[in-house]
């Protein structure tokens, strides 16, 4: 139980005074719902001399809380809170990178490239329950990060190490892509609007025109994007990476891509070799774990890493997300829902039945997953680097953790042996930037 009381602490990131569009939170004479709890107004203001919001006087309606009266009101915005008489007081560590720069050394002078805000100190108001904290449970603290109890705490003086924040990265990741655009002669854009990119997958069969396999990159054909104006869907197609390569390289000429184009191998096969079932959760077993309701299969320092997602119409395949980077923490592949966002290279991507095989050079295997109609996918294999830390799923269905500052766990052998099952969680695998390992909410230590 969370106590509710008169006198409650919000953040103050969640009351504007002058919301900018679009903002669902709260502001004076609007409603917000209390997460677990009612929907309040804000009738009042109050300011310090110096103009300083210091307090808001709201009404709460009594009948919203799940179940009562008006419960059903459309409130577009939820906050989190504590009760101010029942809060205690904790200190949160908030972690960051430690260097600006992704090599501090490259000028002989690694100490001008430490980040000064690798460490911020906070007080943060929590409810009572956390006075109970135990150290091998990871803590999530509403909307904001995860959290777990320092060796320092004790109690009636709670430390808390941030571990993992829960801010949307795919998005840090996606502007960064955009920002390395290409454009041609025309000023077009090698970004494909999403409506074109969807028609193009769908009149192809979601997978490459010429040999049907699932990881595919998109090839202007007619015109070529050196002389396009525009992203016209019917002059666009998938093609796998070996085949993309193919035409960049001018062994596979436009005049035979729009022959494959004119009757894709998907459409003749039926596109089913990788059929699943949109209506049922999607189930995604990790070595000797299942992840159930997870949608982050491996986050590591905050980015995620695998994202594995149900198909976007019946019949389609699966929608896999990876980066994959070298031993020096280059990125040498990267796969935004089955669409390679970067040259294939050294890499080899194949789909067999309902396999899909990612290997390295030399055929090592860095990713490979079974599609288990209806609703399971396995990852079978993995071995996974970036920046410095690592996730290996073995052949017997073992694995093992490894963080960026040397700390390591394996599950799946000896006394950790036996096959678990985590749910509702944001993200399966985690390592963080203080060395944490976890599997969901279980700190890697106490498995
Ligand atoms: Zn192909």
């Amino acid at each position: 139980m969370i106590p509710f009381s008169r006198e409650l602490w919000i953040e103050q990131d969640d009351f504007a005074e002058v919301p900018p569009p679009k903002f669902f939170r709260l502001k004076p004479g609007g409603e917000v719902r209390l997460k677990y709890a009612y929907i309040i107004k804000c009738d009042e203001v109050i300011k310090d001399p110096t103009g300083k919001v210091v307090e808001l006087r709201c009404t709460a309606d009594l009948d919203s809380k799940t179940g009562g009266a008006t419960s059903s009101r459309k409130i577009k915005g939820t906050i989190h809170w504590v009760s101010a008489a029942h809060a205690i007081d904790a200190e949160c560590r908030l972690y960051d990178r430690l260097f600006t720069a992704a090599e501090p050394d490259a000028d002989g002078d690694f100490k001008k490239n430490i980040n000064p805000h690798s460490l911020e100190v906070i007080t943060a108001k929590c409810e009572p329950s956390l006075k109970d904290a135990k150290p091998e449970l990871r803590y999530q603290f509403e909307r904001l990060a995860y959290f777990a109890l320092d060796s320092d705490s004790q109690p009636g003086k709670l430390v808390f190490n941030r571990t993992i924040t829960l801010k949307d990265t795919w998005a840090k990741v996606e502007k960064k892509a955009s920002e390395d655009v290409v454009v041609n002669k025309h000023g077009l854009k090698r970004y494909i609007p999403e409506e074109v990119a969807r028609e193009v997958r769908q009149r192809c069969g979601f997978g490459c025109v010429e040999c049907g396999e699932t990881i595919v990159q998109y090839e202007h054909f007619s015109p070529p994007f050196e002389d396009a104006t525009k992203h016209d869907p019917r002059g666009i197609t998938l093609l796998c990476g070996l085949h993309h390569d193919y035409a960049t390289k001018g062994r596979l000429t436009k005049q035979q891509i729009a022959k494959f184009d004119a009757n894709p191998f998907c459409k003749n096969e039926g596109f089913t070799r990788f059929k699943m079932y949109p209506d049922v959760d999607l189930e995604i077993t990790f070595g000797c774990c299942t992840f159930r309701r997870i949608p982050v299969v491996i986050q590591i320092h905050d980015t995620p890493l695998v994202v594995i997602e149900p198909p976007e119409v019946p019949g389609a395949p699966v929608r896999l997300s990876a980066i994959f980077q070298d031993n020096e923490g280059r990125t040498t592949l990267r796969i935004k829902r089955n669409v390679l966002e970067s040259p294939i290279n050294n890499w080899d991507i194949k789909t067999t039945g309902h396999q899909i095989q990612i290997c390295k050079a030399k055929g090592e295997i860095a990713l490979e997953l079974e599609v288990n109609p209806p609703n399971n996918v396995t990852i079978t294999r993995l071995e996974m680097t970036y920046e410095g830390a690592s996730v290996v799923v073995l052949r017997d269905s073992s694995f093992v953790l490894k963080s960026a500052n040397g700390r390591s766990a394996t599950f799946g052998q000896g006394p950790r042996g036996g096959h678990f099952i985590v749910q509702n969680f944001p993200a399966g695998i985690l390592i963080g930037k203080d060395g944490a390992l976890s599997v969901g909410n279980l700190n890697a230590q106490s498995v």
